[in-house]
């Protein structure tokens, strides 16, 4: 069984902003004793979801007190009206809406000033939808596909626009019937190029696979598109929200697996559903296949590979600058940097445990043997250093010692501040000089 992931699966661009946009406002907001609300749920992924929750950051409800707090406006932004409730509630705004979603809202604000009634195709109810409709001066319709066409009232000069995650086939059909139906019209192609782009690449996945699983949460509207698409290309596809949903008995007969995911999805659900399905894999291979797969796991995961690169770095730099290469300074390179690979992983495991599921699950099964192999490279490669001459070892703890202090100083909640103070009063002096 193969498995082919999607290079447009996951996160978007606006989706990966507003996620940015809601952990800076929640650092700031932790020190000064603050709240950080969401308009609505950010995305539409419980499991993310649950993750922010336990930062304390939650959806904002309708009787909650704003002192103190502020509230992100999310990717799919709101309307004119609503942002000025905020604005008038006394929370700070946080905008974080998408910037493609933003074009969509003032196309439609200026040909509502011109005159213009606005046909959004897309999702009725859809936070998106909700907050274009608040800039069309009510004179907003929505309408799902071409058959919803001959429900619309007759109108004079009408506006067209998609919903940024709108299916482009379905988009293009119903264009066409009101291309045909309103004589004085303005069509923009709204379909944002993240959305674009992922569904035809869903197209060709669909073709080129024997199966699709799709993962996203279900009130995505994206992630739905992704899996309608492939389903109506015949392609036997399996929706799931993460690894747990996946029912392996359903893949036995396929040999390819195409994977995907929806624009909310983070790299760690979908890596954990890849990591699921490869597991399932081996158990239907033989045992040398196994064994190689497995040693060529730790290898990775555990950052010996890492190690083995420095050794021939070292090994070939000697040879090209015509020195004989020395044992010595491979052993130096591979013990000092694998040591320095294991030690920051257990510095980051939050972000790890985020970005690479399977290593931080290596890491964590083998948490002792991973700290004492670390630390005991870190000594082995100290003293063959010492050992080559007080030069080499001098060398070797400078490395260490700036290491240690880089990765300290930024792991640090204040260092922001600190950065930021530096660069304001940089900004300062040289307004003095011009
Ligand atoms: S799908 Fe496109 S429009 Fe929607 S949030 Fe992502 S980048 Fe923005």
């Amino acid at each position: 069984m193969r498995v082919i992931i999607a290079k447009t699966a996951g996160f978007c661009m606006g989706v990966r902003k507003a996620m940015d946009n809601v952990l800076d406002a929640a650092n700031k907001r932790e020190r000064d004793d603050g709240v950080v609300y969401t308009e609505g749920p950010l995305i539409h992924n419980p499991q993310v979801l649950e993750r922010l929750e336990k930062k304390g950051i939650s959806a904002l409800k309708e009787s909650t007190d704003l002192t103190k707090s502020t509230v992100v406006i999310r990717a799919h932004g709101i309307t004119p009206k609503r942002r000025r409730e905020l604005e008038e509630s006394g929370a700070e705004i946080c905008d974080a809406t998408c910037p493609r979603v933003k074009r969509v809202q003032s196309v439609i604000e200026k040909h509502a000033k011109d005159g213009y009634s606005t046909i959004i195709v897309g999702d009725d109810g859809h936070a998106e939808v909700i907050g274009l409709l608040g800039y069309t001066e009510g004179k907003g319709y929505v309408i799902s596909s071409s058959e919803d066409v001959s429900s619309l009232p007759d109108m004079d000069k009408v506006c067209i626009v998609a919903q940024t995650t709108q299916d482009m086939h379905t988009y293009a059909l119903t264009v066409e019937k009101l291309k045909h139906r309103y004589k004085d019209h303005k069509e923009f192609e709204t379909i944002c190029s993240s959305t674009s782009k992922r569904q035809e690449e869903v197209i060709n996945l669909s073709e080129a696979v024997d199966a699709m699983i799709v993962v996203g949460g279900r009130g995505s509207a994206n992630t739905n598109r992704l899996a309608h698409i492939s389903a109506n290309r015949g392609t036997p596809t399996f929706l799931v929200e993460t690894e747990k949903e996946l029912d392996l008995k359903k893949l036995i007969d396929f040999s390819v697996i195409g994977v995907t995911a929806g624009a909310s999805t983070p790299n760690w659900l979908i890596q954990s559903v890849v990591d699921k399905v490869q597991a399932f894999q081996a158990k239907k291979v033989g045992k040398v296949r196994i064994f190689t797969e497995k040693a060529i796991t730790v290898l990775i995961g555990s950052f010996m590979y890492i190690g083995i690169g420095a050794a021939s770095f070292s090994y070939s730099s000697s040879v090209l600058l015509g020195i004989d290469p020395r044992i010595k300074f491979c052993a130096i390179a591979t013990l000092f940097l694998f040591s320095m690979y294991v030690l920051n992983h257990f510095a980051n495991k939050e972000a790890a445990a985020l970005n690479e599921p399977s290593r931080a699950k290596l890491y964590e099964k083998h948490q002792g043997v991973f700290v004492v192999l670390g630390i005991v490279a870190a000594v082995i490669s100290f003293v063959l250093a010492f050992t080559v001459s007080l030069e080499v070892f001098f060398c070797v703890f400078l490395l260490f010692y700036l290491e240690l202090h880089i990765g300290f100083l930024l792991s640090q909640r204040d260092f922001p501040v600190l950065f930021d103070i530096i660069v304001w009063h940089r900004f300062q002096a040289r307004k003095r000089y011009l």
